[in-house]
C-alpha cells in the first residue's frame, strides 16, 4: 500500500470510530512512524509503506483507537514552537498554557526578566514546557523548575538537554510546592493542577490517561492555587510577578484570595478561545 491509501484508511477507521481530529491525528501518528512530518507524507504519497512500518502503524492506531493520547503514543508535543518529550509521567503540554508564557514576556514581568540577573521560578513544571520556553526565550535569566514528581523532573531534564542544549540550563528542585524553595524570585510561574475532583471521572479519555497528580485541585480545584498563594510572598522580590494558570471559572475566586493576601488588583490574560487563562499579579511596594 502507498502513503496515501494507508493515510486515508486511517482517517476512516479514526472518523468512524469518533476520534475528533481523524485526519490530524493519523497523519501524526503516520509520520512519527516513517520519521518524517506532515508535509513529507504529502510528498511521498505515492512511496509504498515497509510490511515493518504498516505494523507499526497498525499498532500506533490501535493505540490511539483504544484512547490513549497522540502526543504519548509519539512521545512528543509542539510547545511554543519548541518539541518536547513527553511520556505519562507528565501532562501533555497545552496551546492553552502558552498564554503562561506570552504573560510572562509581557509589560510588568518583561523587564523584571530580560536583564542578567532576571530569576524565575516554575512551579509545578512537570514536562518543563512553562520554564525552558522562558528560558529559551530570555537565556541570560535564571530559571528553577519544580515538581513533586522526580518522574516528570527527569522528562523536564531530558527536555532541557535536548531543547536548551545542557541538562543544567534549567535548576530543576523536587518540592512539593514551596517546600524546598529557597531564594527570592523576580517571576514566579505556575500551572498547578487546577480541575475540580469531581470533575476528574468525566474528562475526555485522552486526559483521564494523564496523572492525575497533574490534574486534580481538590474539592473546588484550588487546592494548590491556595498553596501557592499563600506560600509566594517570600519568595517575590519587591515587585516580584506571580503568574498562574487556571480555570476561566475560577478567577473570581483567586482575585479574591490575592486580595486578601494583600497582592495588588490581579489582571486576567485571555487564551486564544478567549477565554481568561491566567491570573496575574505583583508583591507591592516596588
Ligand atoms: N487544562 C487542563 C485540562 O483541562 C488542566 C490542566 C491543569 O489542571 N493544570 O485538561
Amino acid at each position: 500500500m502507498t502513503i496515501r491509501e494507508i493515510f486515508y484508511r486511517a482517517c476512516v477507521r479514526l472518523r468512524d470510530a469518533g476520534i475528533e481530529t481523524p485526519v490530524l491525528d493519523a497523519g501524526v501518528l503516520l509520520a512519527a512512524v516513517l520519521h518524517t512530518d506532515r508535509a513529507g507524507l504529502i510528498i511521498a504519497g505515492e512511496r509504498t509503506v515497509s510490511e515493518e512500518a504498516q505494523g507499526a502503524y497498525t499498532r500506533a492506531l490501535e493505540r490511539r483507537l483504544g484512547g490513549e493520547c497522540v502526543a504519548y503514543i509519539v512521545g512528543r508535543k509542539e510547545f511554543w514552537g519548541l518539541d518536547f518529550t513527553v511520556t505519562p509521567d507528565v501532562l501533555v503540554p497545552r496551546p492553552d498554557t502558552e498564554t503562561l508564557v506570552e504573560a510572562a514576556l509581557s509589560h510588568r514581568a518583561t523587564h523584571r526578566i530580560s536583564g542578567a540577573n532576571g530569576e524565575i521560578l516554575d512551579l509545578c513544571t512537570g514536562s518543563g514546557s512553562v520554564a525552558i520556553a522562558l528560558k529559551h526565550e530570555r537565556p541570560t535569566s535564571r530559571v528553577a523548575a519544580s515538581d513533586i514528581s522526580p518522574a516528570a523532573l527527569a522528562v523536564a531534564r531530558q527536555n532541557a538537554l535536548r531543547l536548551l542544549g545542557d541538562a543544567e540550563a534549567i535548576h530543576l528542585i523536587e518540592s512539593d510546592l514551596f517546600n524546598k524553595i529557597d531564594g527570592q524570585f523576580d517571576l514566579i510561574t505556575a500551572n498547578p493542577p487546577y480541575v475540580p475532583s469531581a470533575l476528574i471521572a468525566s474528562l475526555a479519555p485522552e486526559v483521564r490517561g494523564e496523572p492525575l497528580l497533574a490534574l486534580d485541585g481538590g474539592n473546588d480545584g484550588l487546592d494548590l492555587i491556595r498553596r501557592i498563594v499563600s506560600g509566594a510572598k517570600p519568595h517575590l522580590k519587591p515587585g516580584g510577578v506571580l503568574l498562574m494558570e487556571a480555570d476561566s471559572g475560577e478567577m473570581d475566586a483567586i482575585t479574591r484570595l490575592l486580595l486578601a493576601e494583600g497582592y495588588e488588583q490581579p489582571r486576567l490574560y485571555y487564551d486564544a478561545a478567549g477565554k481568561a487563562r491566567v491570573i496575574g499579579t505583583w508583591q507591592a511596594n516596588e
